[in-house]
Order: C-alpha cells, then structure tokens, then sequence
C-alpha cells in the first residue's frame, strides 16, 4: 500500500456500481477529495448521477456496459450489494472490486449469509433453509414458536418478509409466499436494535465507528442514536463480532453489520451490509472521517482516516410521508432554526410512498427530543 497514489485520473477514477444515494454521498465524498467517479446505473433519474462525472445508463447485464466500465475506472466498488454475481466476477477479472465479488455474494442472499455466521460461530438466531412446504413444517416443527420467513434473495427494509406465530398450516404458508427459496428464523424478542459501522484497509488495518441504536418506522429505519444506549461491553462485544466478519471476509471497504441486543445482553447478527449503510449516515456530520470517505479509502488503497465520534448525535431518515405532496418537500424552518442540524437530500423528484428521500443529522446530548419534535410537526403537517 502506497500513500502516494495520485488521486487524479488517469491514475485514480473510481467506478461505483449502483447510483441510489450511496452511490451519491460516495460520489459527493469522491467530488471533495478531488477524485473522480464513473457511475454504473440503470436509469438516468438515479440520486447520484448529477454528482458523478461520468455516467454508464445501461443494464448490468450488457457487455457493452461492461466493457466502458472496466476501460474507465481504475478501481471500483458497489453501493448496493443485489448486483448479480456474473457482472461482479466480471468487473473483477478486468479491474480491482473492493469489496470482493465473493463477500458482496454472501451478504447479498439471506441462505449464504447464515450459513456463513454458523460455519464461523458468529452468533446468530436459529434459522432453517425453506425450499418446499415440507422443509416449512419441518421447520415450524422445530421452532416451536414464533418466527419470520424471509426470502432468501433481495429483501431489504422488511419486503419479502412474514411474521408467523408458529402454528400455521405450512402447505398454504409456503404456497402464499410466493418465492423460491426462504429462511425461517426464530423470532428474537429482542431488547433494542444496534449496528456498526466497520471498515478494513488495504493493508488489512481495521477500524469501528461506535455503535448506533436503532429505531424503525413500518419497517424502515427512523431514527439511529449514537452513542448508542449500551453497556460498554456490549459495544465492545459489537467491535469484536464485526472485527471477525471482516477477517473472515477477507474484507476491504466499508460494511454494516445489524445486530438484536437480548435483554439479558446477548448480541445476535441480524444482518450484514457490504457497502456504506443508512444507519452511518451520522459519520457525514459527528465522526472525524465519515463512512463514504471511509469507503473512498480502503477502495483506492490509503489510510483510513479515524472513524472518532465528535458529538452525540441522532440521524432522522426523511421518507416520504414528510412531504405534503409528492413534489412538496416538508416546511424546512424547524430544521433550519434548530442550528445544529443538517440537511442532506438525495435529490429524488418524487416522494412516493415512504420512499427515503433524504436524512438530517442532529447534534448535541439532546438531539433526539429535537428530532421527534420536528419529525411529528411534518407528520402532522402532512397528514393534514
Ligand atoms: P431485516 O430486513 O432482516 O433487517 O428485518 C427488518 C426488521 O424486522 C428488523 O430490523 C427487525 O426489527 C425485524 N426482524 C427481522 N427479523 C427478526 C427476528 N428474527 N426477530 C425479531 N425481529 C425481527
């Protein structure tokens, strides 16, 4: 690893696959440090496309695409990890990926990433693999209670997902849910929600952000709290669990990794994220190095920069059903006059439905009153 790469092109153009808002805040962090970015997106109204400098509009699966993409970025990575295997293993033939086509596979099907935490004795909750109602009532049999079907492929935000109480008759189960594969896990009466943000270097050097605390709303996150509410073993507890992830991946980037706290102080893995994560947006305005620079560093081969929480602060996600119409953004002045809150949006047109649209970090000990004090006068505003 080398200090000395030239951040400019030809020797440094970053190539992101996706361009949703990671793909934005990457290309944002990319514009700052003088690094250019090309962006591999379907769709010319994605987030980040009026912040890269270049932009492939072109299917994953199209050869062409393919071929302008590896010819333009001297190193990539990806902000969304649903890409399809293929195309990653071919990007990675041709030039550098970080993270590796093998870790985003893992973390991109819900089958892949729970074996992957029993094989390594990362503790998870119980979990059966589904292919047919059969294997479901083997299942259900088993667990003996509550749990969550989950697709294996492409769920996010709670899609793709059923809450059973355990007693369900599995052959109408299986033949209402509608996907090919699934996993049953055991539901996880959990005491709150946390995360962390965890990045490794070039050099294998790893560093952890401190936790966040983590709230949702049908679903989506709302609100993520850092520092976290925890004791400091389970926080060190989190570092360590995410330390072994990104050994066990041989890892090189940024990832998140979504956690259950028991009551009684156990930490069960929820979820893995091979890419910058909702619930390290906070790192934009309270951390010394925020996690897209984060990401910028360990895709391109520096340092990484030292992820140190300046300031509590609470990350308030702005969907959709804040806007009082869909093209009418909510009325900013609560936000603006608070003084210590800041605004980022994605630059979505449309608020549809609950859609993420932007996100506010709000600092200081008593950020979360003045963030749930904001949130309900929009909600208010818009439910009017
Ligand atoms: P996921 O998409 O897997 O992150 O699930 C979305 C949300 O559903 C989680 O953040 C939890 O609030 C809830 N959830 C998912 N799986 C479980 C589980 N096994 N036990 C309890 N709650 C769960």
């Amino acid at each position: 690893m080398s200090s000395q790469i030239p951040l400019h092109p030809p020797h440094c153009i970053v190539g992101v696959i996706g361009g949703g808002q990671l793909g934005r805040m990457i290309a944002l962090a990319a514009r700052r440090m003088g690094v250019r970015t090309v962006i591999w997106t379907g769709g010319l109204e994605a987030p980040a496309v009026e912040v890269a400098d270049e932009v492939i509009d072109k299917p994953f699966d199209d050869p062409k695409a393919l071929q302008e993409f590896c010819s333009k970025a001297t190193v990539a990575t990806v902000e969304f990890e649903n890409i399809p295997r293929e195309t990653l293993e071919a990007v990675a033939a041709q030039t550098p990926l970080h993270p590796s086509p093998h870790a985003i596979s893992i973390c991109q099907n819900r089958e892949r990433e729970k074996n992957f935490l029993k094989q390594h004795g990362i503790p998870h909750t119980w979990f059966a693999v589904i292919s047919s109602a059969a294997d479901l009532a083997t299942a259900l049999k088993e667990l003996n209670g509550p749990g969550v079907l989950k697709t294996a492929d492409f769920g996010y935000d709670g899609k793709g997902q059923l809450k059973l109480k355990g007693d369900e008759d599995a052959e109408a189960t299986w033949a209402a849910f509608d996907a090919p594969r699934a996993v049953l896990e055991a539901w996880v009466p959990f005491e709150k929600e946390i995360s962390i943000m965890v990045a490794r270097g070039a050099d294998g050097e790893i560093v952890t952000y401190d936790p966040a605390e983590n709230r949702h709303r049908h679903h989506i996150l709302d609100v993520s709290v850092v520092p976290a509410n925890i004791t400091p073993a389970v926080a060190l507890e989190a570092a360590a669990i995410a330390r072994r992830i990104a050994e066990a991946l041989d890892y090189r980037g940024i990832f998140g990794v979504e956690f259950f706290l028991k009551p009684d102080g156990e930490l069960l893995v929820n979820e893995m994220a091979p890419r910058p994560h909702n619930s390290g947006h906070h790192t934009l305005d309270a951390c010394a190095t925020s996690q897209f620079e984060q990401q910028l560093r360990a895709v391109i081969g520096l340092p990484l920069g030292s992820p140190r929480l300046l300031t509590p602060v609470v990350m308030l996600n702005l969907l959709g059903d804040f806007w009082q119409s869909e093209t009418t953004p909510p009325d900013w002045t609560p936000l603006f006059s608070d003084g210590e809150a800041f605004l980022h949006l994605y630059g979505k047109r449309r608020a549809i439905g609950r859609r993420k649209m932007g996100h506010a970090n709000l600092l200081g000990v008593d950020a979360l009153e003045r963030a749930e004090l904001i949130a309900a006068q929009w909600l208010e505003a818009s439910s009017q």
